[in-house]
């Protein structure tokens, strides 16, 4: 009888196991999926950038990183360096703390139309799963509580 009553929480615990695991599962390939298409739209903003002759100086933030005692923003001494040139080249891909704390739109995020698209559909199916985890998650806990 001992045995008997052992087995059942054991058995109920792999079936339990299989849907995390699937959940994983489903996570693991949604975070690559979402790895290549940020890869992607990186690139895509970097070559954007290049091939429109961006500005290395201010890599088309139109102002450069000054530091003496304090950190300060002046604008871009570049000559060829103007709105209408940055207009056309949009910003290197790589966002630092200075853009965070310049209000720059980080050009490959949520802004980023191919990002709209594609990455915040992906981001709201992970979030999907996640919560079906914490769900699965406590509904073990409750049947714990029973044996
Ligand atoms: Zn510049």
């Amino acid at each position: 009888m001992y045995g008997k009553k052992k087995k059942i929480p054991s058995r109920i615990a792999k079936e339990e196991d299989k849907v995390f695991l699937e959940y994983e599962k489903q996570l693991f390939e949604l975070e690559i999926k979402r790895r290549e298409i940020i890869e992607y739209i990186t690139s895509q903003v970097d070559k954007n950038f290049i091939n429109n002759n961006g500005c290395k100086d201010c890599r088309g933030r139109g102002w450069i990183i000054q530091q003496d005692v304090e950190i300060s923003y002046p604008p871009c001494p570049n000559p060829n360096c103007t709105p209408d040139s940055r207009l056309k080249s949009g910003l290197a891909a790589k966002f630092t703390d200075h853009d965070r704390k310049n209000s720059v739109t980080n050009p490959c995020g949520p802004a980023n139309p191919i990002y709209s698209i594609i990455v915040s559909p992906l981001d709201s199916l992970i979030r999907e799963i996640l919560s079906k985890i914490v769900k699965a998650r406590n509904a073990l806990k409750e049947k714990g509580k029973k044996y």
